[in-house]
């Protein structure tokens, strides 16, 4: 049997939720011995994810935890002032913590529902035995973001600009921690408190204490298999001219 991935994904309604957890669910559904548990970072779960998550036909967790509006971004507000999906993937962790039995083979990975995953990721990550780390494309202000692969196939560092001192200064998308390593350290998760950027770090520094222990993964960290892509808030003018229209006149 295939060790399993857990794959964790908070999501959050706006008008491209649905677009997004289709194309995400529709590469998930193709990767064997996946279970996904996605989070709602929303009051209670929706029926729109729900359906979704019943159609797929593949197993699942389905969690919600609100984000509380000191910690949400203003809507004028930078995205990257903030962290996202912080509590969501916390939900999502507890919930492992309590239901995954502590020999279970296999790894658990943060699959946010905006990023482009091919399916060579899954199979790269499926056998790791720590953390597994390799590329993430279009971030951090690069084509590519990449551990640093030392001729005796280490890593030894990260080929980043953006804040290359963070000590995993990798993405979300960019590692996977094996099931019995991640079981093993239950203090290992995220804080809302961390430096901007420091979320990866804060959560990795209780699975591994050296950069040794790290596998490089994706042909030593040549290949790129996903990609931080970010979608564009869609410009919806025309529903709100005609919502405005539909509206009876005040007085
Ligand atoms: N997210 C969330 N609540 C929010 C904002 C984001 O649950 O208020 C989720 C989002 O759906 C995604 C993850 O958290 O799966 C990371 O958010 P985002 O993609 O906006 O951040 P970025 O990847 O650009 O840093
Ligand atoms: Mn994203």
């Amino acid at each position: 049997l295939l060790p399993k991935i857990y794959a964790i994904t908070p999501t959050y309604k706006r008008p491209v939720q649905k677009a997004e957890l289709t194309r995400l669910s529709h590469t998930l559904m193709l990767v064997p011995n996946l279970h996904w548990v996605i989070v709602e970072d929303a009051e209670k779960k929706s029926e729109l994810v729900a359906n979704l998550l019943a159609r797929t036909g593949m197993p699942y967790t389905h969690l919600h935890a609100v984000t509380p509006a000191t910690w949400k971004i203003k809507p004028k507000e930078a995205w990257y002032n903030k962290p996202r999906g912080v509590l969501q993937r916390n939900a999502a962790l507890a919930w492992l913590r309590a239901n995954v039995k502590p020999d279970e083979e296999g790894v658990v990975y943060f699959a946010d529902d905006d990023n482009a995953y091919s399916l060579e990721v899954f199979d790269e990550m499926r056998y790791v035995k720590t953390v597994g780390v390799w590329p993430v494309g279009l971030v951090g202000g690069l084509m590519v973001e990449r551990p640093k692969v030392n001729a005796e196939g280490k890593v030894v560092g990260w080929l980043t600009v953006w804040s290359p001192n963070r000590p995993f200064a990798i993405d979300m998308a960019g590692f996977a921690v094996n099931l019995k390593l991640f079981m093993s350290k239950p203090e290992g998760k995220f804080k809302n408190e961390v430096q901007k950027g420091y979320q990866e770090s804060e959560f990795l520094r209780h699975f591994v204490t050296s950069l040794d222990e790290v596998e490089p993964r994706a042909d030593n960290c040549t290949k790129v298999n996903v990609w931080h892509t970010r979608t564009e808030n869609p410009p919806l003018r025309e529903e709100i001219r005609l919502k405005k229209e539909a509206k009876p006149p005040s007085d």
